[in-house]
C-alpha cells in the first residue's frame, strides 16, 4: 500500500467512525431514521395499559426431574442448561379467549410444554440467588411449543436443535401479572389439558432449579437486563398435538390460558 493510499483509507475510516458516532448519538436521542419499520415486541400486563417490552427470551431445559428422565437424562447430575427463542416468536394469548395457534411447518410431532415464565425488570451478572427475585417484574403462563421430531433429529446428529424450538409462534404467553399482585411462585399446581383430558399435571415445587436459582445461574452466563423473560422448564408428560386440538393451561394463582391448533 502506498502512503497516499493508506492516508486515503485512514481518512475514510475516520469519516466512517465519525458517522457511526453520530448515528449512536442520534439513536440515543431517538432521532435515528430507519429504512423500514420493525414492530417492537411487547407483552400485555394484566390490569394496566402499559405493555412489557421484550429484550430476550431464555428457556431452561429439563428442570423437572420426571421430565428430565423422560427426555433421557439423569436429573441428579446435570446442571441447568439454557436456550433462547427469538423475541418475535411470541404469541400473546388474551385471558378468556381461545387463540388460534398455527401448526408449524416441517414437523409431524408437535409437542406442548406448559411452563411458568418470569419477566425481569432489571438484571446484572453473577446475581446471588438470595437477591435474584428482586429483579422479577412479574409472571406469566407460557407454552414452550416444540417441533420434537426436528429437535430429536438434530440432537441425534449432535447439531444445534434450534429448528425444533425457535420458530414463529413457538413462545405462547398469557399476560404478565406484576409480582406486587401475585407474589413469587415457588409452589403451586401447573397443568395442561388437551381436549379436556389432563396430560401434564405437576407442582412448581418439583422444579430442580427454582426461579431464583435460574436467574442466578443464567446471570453467570449472560448479563441479564430489564425486558428479559425466562421460561422455567416443563414438567413431565409432554406430548403431541394435532390440528383441531384445544389446549387449556392452568397455573394456580393466574388466569387460565387456552389455544386451538389450526
Ligand atoms: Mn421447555
Amino acid at each position: 500500500m502506498t502512503t497516499l493510499n493508506r492516508r486515503t483509507v485512514l481518512a475514510a475510516g475516520a469519516a466512517m467512525a465519525g458517522a457511526a458516532a453520530r448515528s449512536d448519538q442520534a439513536m440515543a436521542q431517538g432521532a435515528v431514521k430507519t429504512v423500514f419499520t420493525v414492530a417492537p415486541i411487547t407483552i400485555p400486563i394484566a390490569g394496566q395499559s402499559e405493555v412489557f417490552p421484550v429484550r430476550r427470551i431464555y428457556c431452561i431445559g429439563r428442570n423437572y426431574a420426571a421430565h428430565a428422565i423422560e427426555r433421557g437424562s439423569d436429573p441428579t447430575r446435570e446442571p441447568p442448561f439454557f436456550f433462547q427463542k427469538p423475541t418475535d416468536a411470541i404469541q400473546n394469548v388474551p385471558v378468556g379467549k381461545v387463540a388460534d395457534h398455527p401448526y408449524p411447518s416441517l414437523t409431524k410431532n408437535y409437542h406442548h410444554e406448559v411452563e411458568l415464565v418470569a419477566a425481569l425488570k432489571s438484571g446484572g451478572t453473577d446475581i446471588p440467588p438470595d437477591k435474584a427475585l428482586d429483579h422479577v417484574f412479574g409472571y406469566a403462563l407460557g407454552l414452550d411449543m416444540t417441533r420434537r421430531d426436528l429437535q430429536n433429529e438434530m440432537s441425534g446428529m449432535k447439531k444445534p436443535w434450534e429448528i425444533g424450538k425457535s420458530f414463529d409462534h413457538a413462545a405462547v404467553l398469557g399476560p404478565i401479572h406484576p409480582v406486587w399482585k401475585t407474589g413469587h411462585f415457588t409452589k403451586g399446581a401447573i397443568s395442561l389439558a388437551v381436549n379436556g383430558t389432563v396430560r401434564q399435571d405437576a407442582n412448581l415445587d418439583k422444579m430442580i432449579w427454582n426461579v431464583a436459582e435460574q436467574i442466578s445461574k443464567l446471570s453467570e452466563a449472560f448479563e441479564l437486563k430489564a425486558g428479559d423473560i425466562i421460561y422455567s422448564g416443563t414438567p413431565e408428560n409432554v406430548g403431541p398435538v394435532v390440528k383441531g386440538d384445544v389446549l387449556l393451561c392452568k397455573l394456580e394463582g393466574l388466569p387460565d390460558m387456552s389455544i386451538r391448533i389450526v
